[in-house]
């Protein structure tokens, strides 16, 4: 697929300052678990963090292809700085656009897609994860001299951002009985009285970007922060999957990627027989072959995201794009077999800073569903 010369001035744009600001120190972030807030101000002054949100809600009003584009860009750079910007852009921006009055708009949208807040995502449970209606997380309605609110109740685990977000979407049962209708949305601000951070979690990779479980304890928030009707929440959440699925696509790619550019610079420094490995014919079979998993990934990828900026269904797509993606980066770097050989990286010009990429990409895989769900569905939309 041919990209537009707008969409590769976006492309060339954050990979100059992901390869200038992030990519040398994602190593070190990665072994120090640091979290990288001034270079994620960088990239929000880029328009990073509200990309596909139109410029009328302070967004950078592009499209859900350049919202691949710059994904794989930041995450070739550090998968764990792409985790943060992808979750706050799909699902929480995305959500709030489709779902969010104008009044939660003026108030949550607008500094999210500016970058001067972060957004977290919490609908996953202890108990339940692929199947996103049994939640336990309750929200009760009051009405009392402090005025109209929810009381939210509950524990919600691997929430991206748990801790370094300012604002979540929380997903919580109003009405029990209702089942899948019984759950609704709220917005709810990190820094409310009963938003605790239980614990973070110790992640294969991607250290950079926190994993949080967050304990609601009488987390009370206005009545005004409920999203939609009640009732709607599990759409709400379901909404978001597409471009969260575009996201994770994005981000594997962009991991995978950058394993692959340091394997082809090893080999083709590293001499072995006589001459560079990279001339060996059997190591150019394995590059070529993860070249190719790469780009028909990426094809996948944003023929998925093109789908979505026609406004066509696309989550079939979506999850075929995520399910390729995540699934070919992880072998892939096992057939490079980066780590053995590129144990430190530290003599690779310009890869010093590349963090353990098997980590990484295992983290992609399992983020909103896992591949068995995922297959489930693509069966299903058939
Ligand atoms: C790095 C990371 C970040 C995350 N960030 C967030 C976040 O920000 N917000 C959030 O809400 N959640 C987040 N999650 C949670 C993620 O959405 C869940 O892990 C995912 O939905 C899978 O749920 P689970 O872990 O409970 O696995 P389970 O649903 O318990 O599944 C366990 C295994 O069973 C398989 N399985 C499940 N159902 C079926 C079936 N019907 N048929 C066959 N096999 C099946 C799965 O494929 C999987 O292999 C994150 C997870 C990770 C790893």
């Amino acid at each position: 697929m041919l990209l537009s010369e707008d969409h590769r001035a976006v492309q060339d744009a954050v990979r100059a300052f992901v390869q200038q600001e992030i990519a040398p120190h994602a190593a070190r972030w990665d072994k120090e678990c640091h979290f990288p807030a001034a270079e994620l101000k960088g990239l929000a002054a880029l328009g990073c963090y509200g990309i596909a949100v139109p410029a009328e809600w302070d967004g950078a009003g592009l499209d859900y292809l350049a919202l691949a584009i710059i994904l794989e860009e930041i995450a070739a750079g550090d998968g764990a700085t792409s985790t943060v910007v992808s979750v706050t852009n799909c699902p929480v921006c995305s959500i709030l656009m489709a779902w969010a009055n104008d009044a939660q708009k003026a108030q949550w949208l607008r500094p999210l897609a500016r970058g001067d807040m972060l957004g977290a995502f919490c609908l996953t449970e202890p108990h339940v994860g692929s199947q996103a209606d049994g939640l336990k997380t309750t929200a009760v309605r009051v009405s009392d001299a402090d005025g109209d609110a929810y009381v939210i109740n509950g524990v919600k685990q691997f929430i991206t951002s748990g801790k370094n977000g300012d604002v979540a979407i929380v997903m919580a049962v109003t009405d029990k009985a209702a089942g899948k209708k019984g759950i609704s949305a709220f917005i709810v601000p990190t820094a409310t009285p009963g938003y605790i951070v239980a614990r973070l979690e110790d992640k294969l990779g991607q250290h950079a970007s926190d994993t949080a479980q967050i304990v609601f304890e009488n987390c009370r928030v206005p009545a005004a922060n409920l999203l939609g009707d009640e009732g709607q929440g599990l759409r709400i959440a379901l909404s978001g999957l597409e471009g969260g699925r575009i996201g994770i696509a994005a981000q594997s790619v962009g991991m995978a990627r950058a394993a692959f550019e340091a394997a082809l610079a090893y080999a083709k420094e590293r001499v072995a027989f006589g001459k560079p490995i990279y001339e060996h014919q059997a190591l150019q079979f394995r590059l070529g072959e993860m070249a190719t998993s790469i780009e028909a990934a990426r094809q996948l990828l944003h023929h998925a995201a093109s789908l979505k900026d026609a406004q066509r269904p696309c989550l079939k797509e979506a999850a075929m794009a995520k399910l390729f993606a995540s699934e070919m980066a992880e072998p892939g770097l096992r057939r490079l077999r980066l780590r053995e050989r590129l144990p430190g990286r530290a003599h690779l010009p310009g890869r010093a800073g590349l963090p353990d990429l098997r980590g990484h990409v295992r983290c992609a895989e399992d983020p909103d569903r896992a591949g068995a769900g995922l297959r489930l569905e693509q069966g299903a939309t058939r």
